[in-house]
């Protein structure tokens, strides 16, 4: 029955979808005014210097489109406001994937927003945007906005480098378009007839798998320097060409990243490494010479390595988390910076020890400088930055292996993340392969196995070759008391 029932509403998708014709690049729509939900306002789809691409001629489906996000866009257009999704969502539409979220762009503003959905909570400082809730579901909803030229008025604000602080002028899909970053990126979806609107070549650029700034792009990355960093992510995860503008002037604007929140690039830190691609994200992040800004010890120590640990470190954490979401597994950011800042602090820590610092003092003292260095440029909340710390710590324990430690280990609650980052150095030979062979058989066998495996005798067993054993009989000596005695 259900089969009958999706077939019949793919049947009448397809074919009101195909209703549409292919429309010209200028359209001028009717102008309607409605005070349902007791709001005015006017329907102004007019696409200046656009190509509309009509649904024959495209192949988004909204069979691949969130219901949430659906009822979204319907219900924006029933209110008579325009709607469309636009970025991310329909570039991987586009390319056949599965978004990872869809965003929906509208004329309405937030506070009509707010009125039009109980479920809306509106969200942002720099960027005012609604959020419409469904449980664990949010369609985010954005009001068209000018980007900088427009606006010498002060909803928009720049820093003397260029770097824009504060964006909340409100405009048109005209204005809209040129505040977006890459043309793969600013492409319309319009609910009311199913179209693509192109104002910026993306489509050209998506045939041609290429990822090119919007405008100027040394203006672009200076208004924004994280779009360089949005530019390796969309590379890397669509498997892009970077257009050759993005090739001269991303090396050449890295450093201006160093401008850029800290908190900020928390966020863009996780999407780079932990969506599933992040070896070659590393790599093409150190091509750049973007790595160096974000992690400037790491990058110190992967230029001067004297060993293969740190490189190896960093490519093995980063094939492991891919591994992982490949097969569905969590994955944490601080696993992460504990992975590629362990040689930073373990090279630092020896300096401190060369200079006469005590073992454990000079430990604790790397550990801290390395970390504050770090979260300086990149923000690590501080639960995360203690967790990275409790992994360090812990590696020492796994020495020791007789007695009541080995239990008591085991049962700390942040056992699991020590032990795995104890195999990652065993791996790369940072660490006794022996050992880790010894900490995974003992966590599988029952309590009086482990209890076998912690006394010395064992181990000493295991460990020394066996003496031979003598079958010749002694023989039996008279038992004298000494006479001393
Ligand atoms: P994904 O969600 O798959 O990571 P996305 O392109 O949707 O990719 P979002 O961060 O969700 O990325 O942003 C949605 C859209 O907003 C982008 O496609 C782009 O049009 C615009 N956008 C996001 N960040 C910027 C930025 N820094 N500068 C200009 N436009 C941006
Ligand atoms: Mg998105």
């Amino acid at each position: 029955m259900n089969a009958i029932l999706n077939f019949l509403k793919n049947f009448a998708d397809s074919d009101e979808e195909k209703r549409v014709p292919i429309r010209s690049a200028k359209i001028a729509r009717e102008k309607l005014t409605k005070k349902s939900s007791g709001i005015t306002h006017a329907v102004t789809e007019t696409y200046t210097g656009a190509t509309v691409i009509a649904r024959a001629e495209h192949n988004v489906s909204r069979n691949h489109v969130s219901e949430n996000a659906l009822k979204v866009l319907h219900k924006l257009k029933k209110e008579g406001f325009d709607a469309y999704l636009v970025g991310g969502c329909v570039r991987d539409l586009l390319l056949g994937r599965e978004p990872k979220d869809f965003d929906v762009v509208t004329n309405a503003l937030p506070e009509q927003l707010a009125r039009l959905f109980s479920n809306c909570r509106i969200i942002g400082k720099r960027f005012r945007l609604a959020h419409i809730v469904y449980g664990r579901d949010i369609v985010e909803v954005a009001t068209f906005r000018k980007s900088s030229g427009d606006s010498p008025n002060d909803a928009q604000r720049l820093t003397k480098e260029g770097r824009i602080v504060q964006d909340n002028l409100y405009g048109t899909i005209d204005d809209d378009v040129w505040r977006r970053d890459f043309t793969i990126n600013a492409l319309y979806y319009n609910i009311r007839d199913f179209s693509i609107i192109d104002y910026v070549g993306g489509m050209a650029d998506h045939k041609a798998s290429l990822i090119r700034l919007i405008g100027d792009t040394a203006e672009r990355f200076r208004e924004d320097p994280v779009r360089m960093l949005r530019a390796v992510r969309f590379a890397v995860k669509l498997g892009f060409k970077m257009h050759e503008d993005c090739e001269r002037e991303i090396p050449a604007n890295a450093n201006l990243l160093t401008s850029v929140p800290a908190a900020r690039l928390h966020d863009e830190v996780v999407k780079l490494f932990l969506t599933g691609h992040g070896v070659q994200t590393f790599e093409m992040l150190r091509h750049y010479g973007l790595f160096e800004v974000l992690f400037p010890s790491v990058e110190k120590i992967l230029a001067h390595e004297e060993a293969h640990f740190p490189r190896m470190m960093v490519i093995n954490v980063l094939q492991n988390s891919d591994d992982r979401i490949a097969e569905n597994k969590p994955v944490t950011s601080y696993f992460l910076f504990a992975a590629f800042l362990y040689e930073p602090m373990l090279h630092l820590a020896k300096e401190k020890m060369a200079k006469g610092m005590l073992e454990s003092d000079a430990y604790f003292s790397a550990s801290s400088e390395i970390l504050t260095q770090q979260i300086r440029r990149i923000t690590v909340p501080r639960h995360l930055t203690l967790a990275i710390r409790e992994i360090w710590n812990n590696q020492a324990k796994f020495e020791f292996r007789f007695g009541a430690k080995p239990s008591k280990f085991l049962a700390h609650p942040r056992f699991r993340a020590a032990y795995d980052f104890f195999l990652l150095r065993a791996q790369i030979g940072s660490a006794s392969a022996e050992s880790a062979e010894w900490w995974t058989i003992y966590q599988t066998v029952n309590e009086t196995e482990r209890r076998k495996m912690t006394q010395p005798q064992a181990q000493a067993k295991s460990t020394k070759p066996k003496r031979k054993r003598n079958y010749r009989r002694k023989a039996k000596t008279a038992v004298v008391p000494n006479p001393s005695n």
